[in-house]
């Protein structure tokens, strides 16, 4: 099957966060409870509740104020840091499609792939299980368009054929952050400014510290404690079980 994406166009949206309500409404998710930071964003960021946030960016330029926006959510990498991370086989993976969707039940609340995720995106819920943008992957399977995709009035979001999503914007002359990054994202975005300016890496890339946990001290540290036993099981085998001192020999040793 043909790897689907979104693209999402930035300069096209509104702010109006229909596509947040859409995402609560099909996944069933409760509101989240903000107070008034004094910025029209709101949540200020992804939540275990809030599988995609309106990030905006207000410019104070004197006279004129500028104000980007940006649909935060996972990015659906082809090379990605959360399902390399994560020991459990099946908690995260890959669908048919190309999108990285999850399966709680799996989830061993390790935590690994907040830390192996280059964009903080996975977020645990009340019951220490993993949630984020899964893509919809209920709905694609059955023909259906991501329902945040569906309910976006503007076309800033777009979801289909990834390879035709990217012909088609290079064919309006339009520069893509993701083409290539991390084998290709699952989110492809159009940008007014620089990466870094939407809380975007240049660079993406999994942080090789996870791989040094997980790879190398972790397996030491299991190493270590099994070592341990096993010494102990062999003192005990050829030397005997540990003699406690009678009462009155300890009083001996003792008054020495
Ligand atoms: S953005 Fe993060 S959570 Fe989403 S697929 Fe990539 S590494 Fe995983
Ligand atoms: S694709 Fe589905 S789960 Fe992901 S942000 Fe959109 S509505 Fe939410
Ligand atoms: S629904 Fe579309 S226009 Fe509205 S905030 Fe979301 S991405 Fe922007």
């Amino acid at each position: 099957m043909k790897r689907k994406a979104f693209l999402v166009d930035t300069t096209r949206c509104t702010a109006c966060r229909s596509c947040q309500v859409a995402c609560k409404q099909w996944n069933k998710l409760e509101a989240d409870s903000t107070v008034n930071r004094g910025s029209y964003e709101n949540p200020p960021d992804l939540t275990p509740m809030l599988y995609n946030q309106i990030h905006f960016i207000e410019q104070d330029r004197g006279e004129d104020l500028r104000w980007l926006f940006i649909n935060r959510r996972c990015l659906h990498c082809a090379d990605a840091g959360c399902v390399k991370v994560c020991p459990s086989a099946g908690a995260l993976y890959h669908t048919r499609e190309g999108l990285v969707a999850y399966n709680r039940d799996k989830c061993i609340e390790c935590h690994y792939c907040v830390n192996g995720c280059p964009f903080d995106v996975p977020r645990y819920d009340a019951r220490r299980k993993v949630t984020k943008c899964h893509g919809c992957s209920d709905r694609v399977q059955n023909g259906l368009l991501p329902a945040c995709v569906k309910a976006c009035p503007t076309k800033t979001l777009q979801f289909g054929d990834r390879d035709q999503l990217i012909a088609e914007a290079r064919a309006a002359g339009k520069k893509l952050y993701g083409e290539k990054d991390l084998g290709g994202l699952g989110v492809l975005y159009v940008l007014d400014d620089e990466p870094g300016t939407y809380r975007l890496p240049k660079n993406p890339a999994i942080p090789a510290s996870i791989f040094f946990w997980k790879d190398v001290v972790k397996p030491l540290g299991i190493l270590g404690f099994w070592g341990a036993l096993g010494a102990a099981a062999l003192h005990y085998v050829t030397v005997g079980p540990k003699k406690i001192d009678a009462p009155d020999e300890q009083q001996h040793k003792g008054g020495e």
